[in-house]
């Protein structure tokens, strides 16, 4: 198996599913438990907390725990809107997050928000200056991913955060962190954002696991579940005990040599874009600066034929999020490309233990694909 799908979900390593098996198994206990077995899990609870917080450079007490990163995102969009709600209802985010954002603006937009959604340019970047132009009195909530899941464009969060308050220093900021945390400079003290969302999967972690950072400007932040009051009384619903030992176990396993293992995915992804671009039709979507994502478009094959063909191959690329019953995905389309490129786009990436050999084999795939297979847009 060829896997180059690396910013759909993640390999869990066998340090992972021990640090899983031991609490499913031995460690059952309910960190709300007034006896050892639960007591001892808040404590093991709090220790794994550090770790993540460690990792994203913040307070622990500041890092909540949550089902995953499309839960970080809706509990974030819905918490800043009502801290603000005497502010206004506009929001701004860009054309290119994702769905776990637009979705929950486009509910929001039914409860009578108005949403300015930022148009990237052909190559996907998006300025700091197109946001923050976009910023009004009424502007409760700007929300701007860090790095955009289908591209790899990576936005300016820390010169937004520097010039919202010039525009408005009541609107607080989200980030949707899942595609950088751990892959591009990720810290919340340098970032500067109110909000940010992580999920475990994306980096050898379990499904079903993230965090939501909230920054002290958020008083008071409104849970999106309402309950037993874990979590600091902010997110209810009994701790994912399992989950969040994964969890934390994951970003131990990654930050240790993380600076080599960055170099590598950068090193990888810059020899697929010289490789690939040798085949003919074949061309580099985007610049993006994050190490572990490529866009590339076989101009004049249909993405979804190649996924196939591929994964016949054993070899797992994504037309992903970038194609969705056979129409370009928003983030595609946002990017306004001729109508045989933006059919052909599809997204390959990488992880720590992705080899040339695994781009040599894709390339000789992608190839044969252009070579005998008519081309249909
Ligand atoms: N945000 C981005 C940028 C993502 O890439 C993803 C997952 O693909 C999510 C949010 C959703 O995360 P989760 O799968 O943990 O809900």
């Amino acid at each position: 198996m060829i896997y180059l799908d690396h910013a759909a979900t993640t390999p869990i390593p066998r340090a992972v599913a021990d640090a899983m098996y031991t609490v499913l198994t031995e460690q059952f206990g309910n960190p709300s438990s007034q006896y050892s077995l639960g007591l001892d899990m808040k404590k093991q609870v709090a220790l794994w907390r550090e770790m993540v917080a460690g990792a994203l450079d913040c307070d622990a007490s500041r890092l909540y725990f949550t089902a995953c990163g499309t839960e970080g995102d809706n509990w974030a969009i819905q918490a800043a809107c009502w801290q603000n709600r005497r502010v206004g209802r506009h929001i701004v985010t860009t054309a290119v997050e994702h769905s776990a954002v637009l979705e929950c603006c486009k509910w929001l937009e039914l409860q009578g928000y108005e949403v300015t959604r930022v148009l990237p340019d052909k190559r996907g970047n998006i300025t700091a200056g197109q946001i923050l132009d976009a910023v009004r009195p009424d502007t409760a909530l700007v929300s701007v991913m860090l790095v955009n899941n289908e591209l790899g464009n990576l936005y300016p969060l820390a010169e937004i955060a520097a010039g919202l308050p010039l525009k408005n220093p009541k609107t607080l900021l989200h980030t949707d962190a899942v595609q950088g945390f751990l892959k591009v400079p990720c810290s919340a003290k340098a970032l500067g954002a109110d909000f940010i969302t992580i999920s475990g999967h994306k980096v050898g972690g379990p499904k079903g696991v993230g965090a939501l950072y909230i920054g002290p400007r958020v008083r008071n932040p409104k849970p999106l579940l309402a309950g037993g009051g874990q979590e600091g009384g902010l997110r209810s619903g009994t701790e994912a005990t399992a989950q969040i030992a994964g969890f934390a176990k994951a970003v131990e396993l990654r930050r240790d040599g993380l600076e080599d293992k960055l170099r590598r995915m950068a090193a990888i992804k810059q020899y697929a874009a010289e490789r690939l671009s040798a085949i003919p039709d074949l061309t580099v979507i985007s610049d993006g600066a994050a190490p572990h994502i490529l866009a590339i478009s076989l101009a004049g094959w249909p993405s979804q034929n190649i996924v196939n063909d591929l994964s016949q191959q054993g070899i797992f690329v994504s037309a992903g999020s970038a194609c969705h019953q056979g129409k370009p995905s928003h983030v595609v389309a946002a990017l306004n490309l001729p109508k045989r490129t933006a059919g052909g786009v599809i997204r390959l990436s990488f992880g720590p233990e992705t080899t040339e050999a695994d781009i040599e084999a894709c390339a000789s795939a992608l190839r044969a694909h252009h070579d005998c297979r008519m081309p249909m847009l």
